[in-house]
């Protein structure tokens, strides 16, 4: 299944700090500027029943609720954890795994909206999102600019990949960037559940240490769960004395970390040229695509890849 010589992946620095980052041709997040009920995932929000979960502490995946700044705690240069206050605070989020929300709020013109991924979903009285911003991004800016007290317009809990306990005996998440959100929602859903035996190996490249995202709770599930979880770091620009992965991932380094189990699922999150390079891009209509890059050459297929 494995091969052995490596084809550099041409994901850069400058591509790794774009986070999640969308290229033109697929982008969600364009699709969410002017027309929001024309995206499959605000769509897709609105075919979930009323009354038909739980309350989500008050969420709605239904309607837009406004939702309190309880706190908001720095991660880095660019990136903050927004804590919202839920109607209890016993209540939590109650995600399903896994999901995201919509924020919404108007520019002054019209409403933007976009696509989150709350983290740390078992917390009570509380909705966690990290969230990166980018000085013209429309609502990553409205994001920096909040205070605790403001309230912000949220839609959610949605559903997007209906996970299944057991199904694998392994999983390798691959991400970069805040493509990180998604998997620390995945494996912390995993690790929580006694009844699941899945292992997790998680491999999280970043431009420079600076840029890495959710390190101390991917630390701490690997010393809780040193028998299920196992996270690996890949810098571009790594420090002096770095243990991590250096440079570009490439099939060499990603075939030396793939469990020896051939029953293994891997999931793929991260900035287009990342994407393209590890698993081949999503397809249009935000299928998933057909499997390319490394883990084609890797001998995976459609059944045992998928890409946030
Ligand atoms: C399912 C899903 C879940 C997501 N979860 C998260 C999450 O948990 N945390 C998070 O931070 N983001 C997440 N995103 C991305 C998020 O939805 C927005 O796309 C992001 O916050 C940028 O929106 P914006 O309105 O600020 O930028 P826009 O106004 O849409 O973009 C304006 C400009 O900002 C810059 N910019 C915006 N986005 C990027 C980018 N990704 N890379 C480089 N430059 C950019 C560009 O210069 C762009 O021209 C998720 C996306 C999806 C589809």
């Amino acid at each position: 299944m494995l091969r052995k010589n490596a084809g550099t992946i041409a994901f850069t620095a400058t591509v790794m700090l774009a986070g999640l980052s969308l290229n033109p041709a697929n982008t969600l997040r364009s699709q969410f500027k002017e027309s929001p009920q024309s995206n499959p995932l605000v769509a897709q929000a609105a075919t979930v029943k009323a009354g038909s979960g739980k309350p989500h502490g008050g969420m709605n995946p239904n309607e837009f609720v406004p939702m309190k700044v309880k706190a908001i705690d720095g991660y880095n240069y660019n990136t903050r954890v927004y804590h919202f206050e839920l109607e209890s605070p016993d209540a939590t989020v109650d995600a399903p795994l896994t999901s995201y929300v919509l924020a919404r709020y108007n520019d002054g013109e019209k409403d933007i909206v976009r696509p989150y991924t709350p983290i740390h979903t078992h917390e009570k009285g509380q909705l966690s999102l990290l969230v990166k911003s980018y000085p013209t991004g429309k609502m990553s800016k409205h994001f920096a600019e909040l205070k605790p007290g403001d309230v912000l317009d949220i839609k959610g809990p949605c559903q997007k990949l209906k996970y299944e306990p057991n199904r694998n005996s392994d999983a390798v998440m691959i991400c970069g960037g805040t493509g990180i959100t998604p998997m620390l929602q995945l494996a912390e859903g995993i690790l929580r559940n006694p009844e699941d035996k899945t292992k997790i190996k998680l491999i999280f490249a970043n431009a420079t240490q600076e840029d890495i995202l959710l390190k101390p709770e991917l630390d701490a599930l690997a010393k809780t769960y040193p028998d299920r979880f196992q996270v690996v770091y890949s810098l571009d620009k790594p420090p002096a004395g770095w243990k991590g992965l250096s440079g570009y991932l490439n099939k060499d380094a990603i075939a030396q970390l793939l469990p020896k189990s051939k029953d293994t699922m891997v999931y793929v999150c991260g900035p287009p040229g990342m994407m393209n390079a590890i698993s081949g891009p999503k397809g249009p209509n935000y299928t998933q695509g057909d499997v390319g890059g490394v883990l084609k050459d890797l001998g995976f297929d459609k059944d045992h890849v998928y890409k946030f």
